[in-house]
């Protein structure tokens, strides 16, 4: 009995259980409500169950399904045949050193704010099926990101539960002399420590540092307290402990990586420590600088100049004084290495700048991203043509098993092996597909639509009963009556993300007459699920979420409008799975890539999108819809006049028709047709084992793509 209560303890130490179904399916089923409560967290459920009860209860049939997990999961650790065995054994040797502010890889570990991290969350995931060496490097946030809730006004709230060391699935880490190893950063005059944690991926390590230890001041303690949280001190900060201090903690482990991978422009500073290696080893500056960007490769996410970090160079001087004199680097020549015009180093100093300057290749996330860098950072490159400018693209996919949900899951298993394999080739996926009836892919929308349905009636319950607010008692009740109960013979539309402006939430309402005409079709109606976060200091942002609150208020829309609280990882996860139509309307050209449409398609979700980010890459007219044909007005509000057109007008005439035109079955042959045609050409492509395996063999093995 005690092997299978270990093999079940070591189950919850490595976060391989949370892109396995029937590993998740047994923490679940040890208890449902225990699960539910503590955020979907093995560890800190086990924590609640008694050994006297693990015992009795593993006596029987959970304890064999424990077993068979566990030497699945000690198969899949020691596996002889990965891709990076067979195809890039070069990468099985010295890991690929990935550095990202944030990781998402799953709603138990807080350590995440959005896209960005759960990209980074499904590329560590894949670099470890794939069988690559792969670290990650990041920060331990004690508060995470904070956990929104709604006033009565429907303005954002936000409240930051601690997460603590015992309840995740992470060990200290321990230098060669047994004693926590801890490394130091120099910041302004101070030497600020950080203690190191690691966490289990499948066969991939994620490193975290920890400024919060007695050995620091208390306010560098909190530099690993939130997630892009405070002022520009604080993210200078966070971004030295990350770059400098993860470089710091790999030489101490005496790891020595094959590529360093910066993930966004954040960690950039690292560029920083291996400089210093390099001259320390006796290398002229230029040589080193050249040492330097052999080893590292850089991915921008942000296609607008303002999202780029940026530092004021008293700021820079302040904060590094030391450090420089330490490792006998210039201030000029370092202000320099940031500076977009080379010839002015008095200006700002800019995070992106110092990757491209100090990295072998670069790239952007989509293809029109990639186009869009190239022109954005021309100018850093003299004498360059646009198309010359070293900066190429890898579309960023999803990982298609953590974005399965158990009966998505179980239902391919019964035409494929698995619901990777139809991710692995167009072929693949259109063998599965031939095998199934219409009749068996719409019962599975329903089943999904279903449950969807369900947990958001549970979730809203939930939701308002917390805020307990008397003047919101007549939501409640009209939120809980019969007619205003959500169905899943509605069309069902799912907008959710990050709530920065660009992306334009609220567009859907510039017309709240034809909404209502559309929502309210007695033939075709549809309902709207939102959900998402804004930055705490994003008021503007706010101010979307307080728009839509307020329009799901109102009585022709309550019931057809809903607004869920505290988007996170496994709300996103319920989301995709139900919804008919997965809604993007962003400020072409702002979204880099974009993922969230991409996490639907196996459940049978459909992309509505402007042709922004992945989307013109994928669509082909056949496979979902577009908002526009990306057309570009200089005037916003011209923009923003055409493009809620476009939304109305394709819903009116082509989504809502088509969804609700059956065959004498009852069957949308057409929309059933447009999901396999999303199914056979975005599954396919648009995952990150197609990515990461393209980051392997143009960026990690070689010097780059472009
Ligand atoms: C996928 C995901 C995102 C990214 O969404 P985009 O629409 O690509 O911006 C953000 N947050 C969460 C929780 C996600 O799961």
């Amino acid at each position: 009995m005690q092997k299978t209560i270990s093999a079940l303890k070591d189950l919850s130490n490595n976060l391989w259980w949370s892109w396995d179904t029937e590993a998740k399916q047994i923490f679940e089923d040890l208890s449902p409500l225990l699960w539910e409560r503590n955020n979907h967290n093995p560890v800190e459920l086990l924590r609640h169950i008694s050994n006297e009860e693990l015992a009795a209860r593993c006596q029987c049939e959970l304890g064999e399904r424990i077993l068979n997990v566990h030497s699945r999961f000690q198969d899949y650790l020691n596996s002889k045949e990965t891709w990076a065995l067979k195809d890039a054994p070069e990468l099985t040797k010295n890991p690929v050193a990935y550095f990202s502010a944030e990781f998402g890889i799953h709603e138990s570990v807080r350590i995440y704010s959005g896209g960005l991290g759960v990209l980074a969350g499904d590329h560590i995931k894949s670099a470890s099926d794939l069988g690559i060496n792969f670290i990650g490097i990041t920060l331990f946030y004690k508060e995470g990101y904070f956990r929104q809730y709604l006033n009565e006004d429907g303005w954002q709230m936000e409240d930051y539960p601690l997460q603590y060391a015992e309840s995740l699935p992470i060990e200290k880490v321990t230098g060669p002399d047994g004693k926590d190893l801890v490394i130091s950063v120099n910041i302004a005059q101070s030497e600020v420590f950080a203690q190191a944690w690691k966490l289990k991926v499948g066969r991939a390590t994620l490193y975290l540092l920890d400024t919060n230890i007695p050995a620091n001041e208390s306010h560098y303690r909190d530099i690993c307290c939130r997630v892009y949280g405070g002022d520009q001190n604080m993210r200078i900060n966070q971004e030295i402990v990350l770059g400098i201090g993860g470089a710091k903690l790999l030489d101490s482990l005496g790891v020595k990586p094959a590529v360093y991978h910066m993930n966004e422009g954040h960690s950039a500073f690292l560029t920083l420590e291996l400089l210093a290696g390099e001259l320390a080893a006796g290398k002229k500056k230029e040589e080193a600088m050249e040492a330097v960007k052999k080893r590292c490769v850089f991915t921008t996410h942000t296609p607008v100049p303002a999202g780029h970090d940026r530092f004021s160079r008293d700021m820079m001087h302040y904060t590094f004084d030391k450090y420089l004199s330490k490792t006998g680097m210039d201030f000029e020549d370092l202000m320099l290495l940031g500076s977009e015009d080379p010839k002015n180093t008095q200006g700002l100093f800019t995070m992106t700048v110092l990757s491209l300057n100090l990295s072998r290749a670069a790239n952007g996330v989509s293809k029109l991203h990639g186009e869009v860098s190239r022109e954005m950072w021309q100018h850093l490159f003299p004498g360059k043509k646009i198309e010359e400018v070293p900066i190429g693209h890898i579309t960023n996919g999803v990982h298609a098993p953590s974005w399965g949900c158990g009966y998505t899951d179980s239902f391919w298993k019964k035409f494929t092996e698995d619901l990777e394999a139809m991710t692995l080739s167009r072929e693949a996926a259109e063998e599965a597909l031939a095998k199934v009836s219409d009749e068996e892919l719409w019962s599975l929308r329903y089943t999904l639509k279903r449950n969807l349905m369900d947990f958001i009636h549970r979730y809203i319950d939930n939701q308002l009963f917390h805020q307990h607010s008397p003047s919101r008692s007549n939501e409640y009740d009209a939120m809980r009556s019969e007619k205003n109960t959500l169905s899943p013979d509605i069309l069902t539309i799912g907008f959710a993300r990050r709530f920065a402006t660009y992306k334009r939430a609220p567009m859907i309402f510039s017309d709240l007459e034809r909404l209502n005409r559309i929502i309210n079709n007695p033939k075709m109606p549809m309902q709207i699920i939102f959900a998402g976060k804004a930055h705490p200091h994003d008021d503007a942002g706010k101010d979307f979420i307080r728009q839509i609150v307020q329009h799901s208020r109102r009585p022709e829309f309550t019931g057809r409008v809903i607004f869920l609280e505290n988007y996170n990882l496994g709300v996103a996860k319920r989301m995709v799975s139900g919804v008919d139509i997965w809604l993007n309307n962003p400020v072409r050209p702002m979204e880099a890539s974009g993922t969230s449409g991409e996490k639907t398609v196996l459940h049978g979700g459909l992309n509505f999108s402007v042709l922004d980010g992945w989307w013109p890459e994928a669509y082909n007219g056949e496979n979902g819809w577009s908002i526009g044909n990306g057309e570009i007005f200089d005037n916003h509000e011209e923009q923003d006049r055409f493009d809620a057109e476009q939304i109305y007008s394709v819903l009116e005439n082509q989504i809502l028709p088509t969804f609700y035109e059956r065959n004498e079955h009852n069957i949308p042959t057409r929309w059933i047709k447009k999901i396999r045609n999303a199914i056979a050409t975005i599954a396919p492509e648009y995952n990150t084992h197609r990515m990461v395996r393209d980051y392997a063999t143009k960026y990690y093995l070689t010097g780059g793509g472009k």
